[in-house]
């Protein structure tokens, strides 16, 4: 089957849809006319997707904890059945547990290793079989500047967005021949829940009341935004912008690549 050059009724998949970054993905996918299924945790999530979507046909909602076994697996069985092909997978559902490393139990860096990065392997895997088979895929993986730079009260977000952008480069290696690209966009600081735990558990961070303090500081969310060169954090809806290229057959010629979008926030 040759490369579709239109992205219009295409199949696309984005996980952790129901706020944030990966709402405003599936909004901007579903105004270009891709047929978009975007995944919450819960029945209620999934259905606030779909009344969001409602204006365009073939997108909905529908239930997904991707940490949950081969669960990712069998929702893209289910949408290649449903909707009759998969040409997009965005994994964006993602999570933090902030806390200094000496504080960090198992369950906090489990957790966020699970989330953030075992399953973009796992549901990577399972839509791989469909985009071998078409010969054409689109897999964008969410990470962050943090992966590259490190951040204090991170380690287990940082150690898993790093390890994604690993993963995205051996999978482009492995499958771009078959013309499955595989990229990341790693976002700086956009304006999100996500981004207000982070603010909220770093102004908390004092070891053991011995004054050694870590990123405490109330006014964190302005502090982060004075290093931006923008001078502003970005919006779901500008986050959305950058993932989008890579979801389209104009950046055909593009893979194991990362983007960073950070308001000029640069990695190097
Ligand atoms: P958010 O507002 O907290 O949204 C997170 C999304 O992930 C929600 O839709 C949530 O679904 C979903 N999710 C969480 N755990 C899940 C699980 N086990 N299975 C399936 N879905 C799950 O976060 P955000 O800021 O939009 O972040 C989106 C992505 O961007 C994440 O990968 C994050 O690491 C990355 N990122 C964000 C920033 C930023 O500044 N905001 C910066 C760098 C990278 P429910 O509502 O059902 O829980």
């Amino acid at each position: 089957m040759s490369n579709p050059v239109e992205a219009s009724g295409q199949v696309a998949l984005v996980t952790g849809a129901s706020r944030g970054i990966g709402r405003a993905i599936a909004l901007a996918l579903a105004a270009k006319g891709f047929r978009v299924v975007g995944t919450a945790t819960t029945d209620a999530g999934a259905a606030a997707i779909s009344e969001a979507l409602a204006a365009h046909d073939g997108c909905r909602g529908i239930v997904l904890d991707v940490t949950a076994g081969d669960a990712a697996a069998a929702a893209i069985d289910a949408v290649v059945r449903d909707s009759g092909a998969l040409h997009v997978l965005v994994n964006n559902a993602g999570i933090t547990r902030d806390t200094l490393s000496m504080r960090m139990k198992d369950d906090d860096w489990d957790a966020v290793l699970a989330t953030n990065l075992t399953a973009v392997f796992r549901a990577s895997r399972a839509a791989l079989r469909p985009m071998m088979k078409q010969r054409y895929g689109r897999i964008v993986n969410i990470t962050s500047v943090v992966g590259a730079s490190g951040n204090p009260g991170q380690a287990n977000y940082a150690a898993a967005k790093a390890g994604v952008t690993g993963l995205t480069k051996a999978l482009s290696k492995e499958w771009g021949r078959l013309r499955v690209n595989v990229n990341t966009v790693a976002f700086g600081l956009i304006r999100t829940r996500l981004t207000e735990a982070t603010a909220d558990t770093n102004a908390q961070i004092d070891i053991d009341g011995r004054g050694i303090k870590v990123g405490v500081n109330p006014d964190l969310m302005k502090v982060m935004e004075a290093q931006i060169p923008l001078g502003r954090a970005g919006t779901p809806e500008e986050a959305a912008g950058a993932v989008y290229l890579f979801c389209t057959p104009e950046s055909n010629y593009i893979s194991g690549q990362t983007v960073v979008c950070g308001g000029g926030f640069s990695l190097s």
